[in-house]
């Protein structure tokens, strides 16, 4: 792949990364499409076996180490200190060559003897050089930001310049750059062949001790909110070629699901360096052509696994919300109910993936279908960016739909306009025309309910598939605990996704989790252009509406100036109100079904921005008491 002249992407993740036994992890890395893999001391002392065992080991996985941490405090140091380090070194350098690695990374000092000055630095980087070199071996300074004299990579570098030696090289950490908002333009000025390792990690914006939010919040390029892709920018316009490695200690991901960390690394890496390539067309990064971000429209359909007596009820319920049945599959038991351009799938076939989703927790949503401008376009980006092509099975009904493995074992499946698949309603369900039902348009938003770990993954998948932008994370207050919702949208609001975190099974949110399949889909909200007329219709066709206490309209009516009788109306249908700067928002609940999923009827003002996300406490609330109410 890669093409004289150009910078070849060398992919590689820190083995404290990830959750798991050494052969879990090496596993998984692998599997996840590393190069290699950037090994911390810890790893190696906790193996059982030598270190050609060891180094096997990683071979047998096609990987290799592209650096070794097992060094600290080595530079500045007094005498009696300063011979020890070198000791230290040459130790450690004894276990490199044992494990077939070059390339020794250490940090800035923070030992309370080290003495500072940059020519002290140099002068033991020097001596280190002539000692790797004796040996063939490398080694990188690194600025670490809480570094007791060296905080700052510019004074790395000037150190690594003043050690004037061939085996010694800087090593870059986004983190260490970011976190201390130093412009990462200032590494364009350092010669590439100069800077021997870079490591990328992301990290949310807390205001908190650098060293903390180090060792516990780092994320991966794309979760968090430090400028990752113009540190990457600067890094590739050095003409640096060497390996690019996740550094991420982060306690979810220690504790997390140990194949889709690595995989969320790997998809951040390609992703931003496809963005470096884009935002800088000038420099060449190595990767194969990959499409731009889809432009997705919103949701082309909604598929539930479901089965006899719950099946019969979901086909009840989207009666009373005004669905009509569109369509029966040509070969399949599947159906397709349809209103406006909401189309939803019963699925009842009791193999296959729908199948397997209906046994493991019942009625369930388990397969999104996202309307796009190119389908074909959409599949090639997410299986460049590591995600694997989901084709055990065909899409409802089609051979034709493409589709995907996203997170946590979701199916989700691409469809555009394009002449295979506009037709697929007519072709595989034989329908022809949309119903009117009850004044549900479209699909406004879709709710996933998600643990706090995965949360960071959809967030990720979407913003690294999509044309999609993430909103600042807020936490919404349950009774019985903490939730946390992101949303992520495309420009112009085509494709909304409200995120939920949800760890405590006390929570309505977490009880979902704790029950659910695939993207765990708890709600549907359906936009309607006028509420009341909907509502009413619903009423009609025995729709019961989550009951809102009076409490509730007692509020409303203080916050916000109504005309006359507008709040009497709300109050009679259960429908809630939300407003911001610019437009309104009115909300109307279904109660739950199926294990606490539910259905959301919404009437946006364009210039809303939001998901009435205030009235979430006093929903879930009612939410709750309608379930003990129904025993
Ligand atoms: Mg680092
Ligand atoms: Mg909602």
């Amino acid at each position: 792949m890669a093409s004289k002249g150009s910078h070849r992407v060398k992919t590689s993740i820190a083995t404290v990364s990830i959750s798991g036994t050494l052969d879990e992890k090496l596993e998984a890395i692998a599997a996840a499409g590393y190069d290699g893999i950037e090994l911390f001391e810890q790893d190696f002392i906790a193996f059982d076996g030598s270190p050609s065992d060891f180094r096997r080991r990683v071979q047998d996985h096609g990987l290799e180490i592209s650096m070794f941490q097992p060094l600290r405090d080595f530079e500045g140091l007094p005498e009696p200190l300063r011979a020890k380090a070198f000791d230290r070194a040459e130790h450690k350098f004894d276990l490199m060559q044992a494990l077939g690695t070059d390339l020794m990374g250490i940090c800035s000092s923070v030992h309370p003897a080290a003495l500072g000055g940059i020519d002290r630095a140099a002068a033991d980087f020097h001596e280190l050089g002539e000692r790797a070199a004796a040996r063939g071996l490398r080694v990188g300074y690194e600025a670490l930001s809480w570094g007791r004299y060296v905080n700052d990579h510019r004074d790395a570098w000037e150190i690594v310049r003043r050690a004037d030696h061939e085996c010694i090289g800087l090593i870059l950490d986004s983190f260490h750059t970011l976190s201390r908002k130093i412009d990462p333009n200032t590494i364009r000025s350092i010669p590439g062949d100069k800077i021997c390792y870079v490591q990328l990690a992301d990290a949310p914006a807390f205001d908190m001790d650098v060293l903390y939010w180090s060792r516990h919040f780092r994320n991966m390029p794309g979760e968090g909110d430090l400028a990752c892709t113009d540190f990457m920018r600067a890094v590739m316009a050095t003409g640096y070629d060497g390996p690019i490695s996740l550094e991420i200690f982060n306690d979810q991901f220690r504790g997390g699901c140990t194949g889709q960390v690595a995989l969320d690394g790997y998809r951040s890496i390609i992703a931003t360096m496809d963005d470096v390539r884009q935002a800088e067309p000038t420099i060449q990064v190595d990767l194969p052509p990959i499409p731009p971000r889809v432009k997705a429209a919103g949701v082309a359909y909604i598929e539930f696994a479901t089965q006899d007596e719950e099946a019969r009820e979901m086909e009840g319920l989207l009666g009373t919300l005004g669905f009509e049945k569109a369509g029966t599959h040509a070969s399949k038991a599947a159906t397709l109910w349809q209103q406006g351009e909401v189309r939803i799938i019963l699925n009842e076939e009791t193999t296959g993936h729908a199948g397997t989703a209906f046994e493991k927790c019942g009625t369930t949503i388990c397969d999104i279908g996202f309307a796009v401008a190119d389908a074909k376009a959409a599949m090639e980006r997410v299986i460049a960016l590591g995600s694997k092509p989901f084709d055990s099975e065909k899409g409802p009904g089609s051979a034709d739909i493409p589709a995907v493995l996203g997170p946590t074992n979701s199916v989700l499946h691409f469809i555009d306009d394009s002449a295979g698949l506009a037709r697929i309603w007519e072709k595989e369900f034989g329908v022809k025309t949309a119903a009117k039902g009850a004044g549900i348009t479209h699909i406004d938003h879709h709710n996933q309910t998600v643990s706090h770990d995965n949360m960071l993954s959809w967030v990720l998948f979407y913003t690294s598939t999509f044309d999609m932008v993430k909103s600042p994370m807020i936490d919404v207050f349950d009774p019985d605990g903490l939730v946390r919702s992101q949303v992520v949208e495309s420009p112009g609001g085509g494709l909304k996704v409200t995120l939920n975190g949800a760890d405590s099974n006390r929570t309505l949110a977490g009880r979902f989790l704790s029950r659910s399949f695939g993207a765990s889909v708890q709600h549907l909200a359906l936009a309607t252009d006028d509420i009341f007329t909907t509502a009413e219709a619903l009423i009609k066709r025995g729709f019961e509406p989550l009951p809102m206490p009076e409490n509730y309209y007692d509020d409303l009516s203080a916050r916000f100036d109504f005309p006359t009788g507008l709040v009497k109306r709300m109050q009679e249908r259960g429908i809630l109100y939300d407003r911001d700067m610019d437009g309104a928002f009115f909300q109307l609940y279904s109660r739950t079904f199926a294990r606490g999923m539910f259905f959301e009827i919404v009437q946006r003002d364009p210039r809303y921005a939001g998901f009435g996300a205030a009235n979430a406490p006093f929903r879930i609330a009612a939410q709750k008491r309608a379930q003990i109410a129904k025993g």
